[in-house]
């Protein structure tokens, strides 16, 4: 099937160094994003984008870093709610401090999972603290399905164990790959992984066949299915793959983080911090924030004032349909 919405400047198929036929990756490109405030921290925004809005249920990738906290101010983002999706937070460096309304109260760093269910309603700040000179990393969204999207809110943090697979050190922190798994709940089938490269290597992973697949490139240049890949590119590969090579050609590391999942096949609303099915949702969520109702909650030791919610657009925000998968 042909992606009918895909944006031709937004996408470079390249062809297989090699005769085979080789499966096709879509190449996104992000763009930045301010991340907001007096010395605002910017970020890759790899998705959601016009050519793609949905990897699984993987609905939203900023990349950021490596930047000198002192440089940029870091990360400060004051108290703000979710609804309906689930946040993950993964560094490569530096560290986050996360507060939340369950009283959660974690530091955030290197190759550690932190995973907030927003469910019914969460309010949370995350600042980086000045123990950390560089801070980089990723944080995600995944959609939360219908029948759970009014799940209580809850938070989880998970250290996974590096695995050594082929070239590659893997470490899993949602779902299965490689033989490990996660033990932390998705509530639809989910895949993410960092994955380091070692220079001048090859890696074949097994993967499910029935997901489809983001690889989001941190550093070096990677191979997904023999598509070039640049640091800050997303890599996107549809259902019906066993098995997912990366290369490594260059005399460095490269590292990546990998997504996956069973395409998420309903139609959400996405707008400012909020996942709805329709802009009565959205419009719901955002008066129950500025009304500070207890459908939030409330963040304790946040130095300074909660975000308050822009305003409504004043056309009825339209549903996010995702391009058909290849
Ligand atoms: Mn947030």
């Amino acid at each position: 099937m042909s992606n009918v919405e895909a944006d031709p400047t937004e996408l470079r198929c390249d062809a297989a160094d090699h005769g085979e036929a080789a499966p096709q990756v879509d190449v996104l490109t992000a763009r930045d994003v301010p991340l907001g405030g007096p010395r605002a921290m910017t970020v890759r925004r790899t998705l959601p984008q016009r050519a793609r809005t949905l990897i699984g249920a993987w609905c939203f990738i900023d990349h950021y870093g490596p930047s000198n906290v002192a440089d940029t101010g870091g990360m400060d983002v004051a108290p703000h709610p979710h609804t309906g999706l689930q946040t993950v937070s993964w560094l490569f460096s530096g560290e986050i401090e996360h507060r939340d309304s369950l009283g959660s109260h974690a530091l955030v760093r290197p190759g550690e999972l932190n995973l907030m269910t927003g469910g019914h309603g969460i309010s949370h700040s995350e600042v980086s603290t000045t123990r950390a000179t560089i801070l980089h990393g990723v944080q995600l969204w995944v959609a939360l399905p219908d029948e759970h999207r009014h799940t209580g809110r809850d938070f989880r943090h998970y250290v996974p164990s590096p695995l050594r697979v082929g070239g590659a050190d893997i470490r899993v922190f949602l779902g299965s790959l490689a033989g490990d798994t996660s033990p932390v709940r998705t509530f639809t089938p989910l895949l993410g992984a960092e994955l380091v490269l070692d220079p001048r290597s090859t890696t074949t992973l097994p993967v499910n066949a029935a997901f489809e697949h983001g690889l989001l490139v941190d550093q070096g240049n990677v191979r997904m299915a023999g598509t070039l890949l640049h640091p800050a590119e997303l890599g996107y590969l549809g259902t019906g793959n066993h098995t997912l090579t990366l290369t490594n050609k260059t005399d460095t590391f490269a590292r990546a983080i990998l997504l996956g999942g069973t395409p998420f096949d309903e139609q959400i609303v996405m707008w400012w911090n909020f996942i709805g099915r329709s802009h009565q949702d959205i419009a719901e969520a955002r008066e129950a924030w500025e009304n500070a109702s207890d459908r939030f909650g409330s963040v304790d030791g946040y130095d300074g004032d909660r975000l308050p919610a822009p305003t409504l657009p004043n056309a009825t925000i339209a549903p996010r349909k995702n391009p058909t998968h290849h």
